[in-house]
């Protein structure tokens, strides 16, 4: 489970100064606008759901809508962090199309001492096909 993109294991092959350049790129807002979409989200999902409970009883009604947003804005924050990584991983493989990567897609495994077509460390392949999608 990633909270940040640099707790992403595709930067684990950069030295400490490429990865916070790179890192430097990702506009301060980003975390916010995730956090506050996941949060209006769930919010609206934990209202609709609380209100059934309401005339059932009131502390119940509460206790639901915060924990549905609790837990809704984690799981729909962790939604957002997977289809940034996905979309980064795309990013990587279309740069490299056709060539052999400098790190492991899977794993972050640092590959530039390998000439094997698979990662020594999780067996995914090395080399990006000459096509993508
Ligand atoms: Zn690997």
């Amino acid at each position: 489970m990633y909270w940040r993109v640099g707790q992403f294991p595709e930067l684990n092959h950069l030295t400490a100064e490429e990865r916070e350049r790179i890192l430097r790129h990702l506009p301060r807002s980003t975390y916010f606008l995730m956090v506050a979409r996941a949060f209006v989200v769930t919010v609206v999902v934990a209202l609709l759901t609380g209100a059934r409970l309401a005339k059932v009883s009131p502390a119940l009604c509460l206790t639901t809508i915060a924990a549905v947003s609790l837990g809704g804005t984690v799981v729909v924050y962790q939604l957002q962090i997977r289809h940034f990584r996905r979309v980064m991983r795309r990013s990587i493989a279309m740069a490299f199309r056709g060539e052999r990567l400098p790190f492991c897609l899977g794993c972050g495994y640092d590959l530039r001492g390998s000439n094997s077509d698979a990662c020594p460390e999780c067996g995914a392949m090395t080399i990006v096909p000459g096509t993508l999608q």
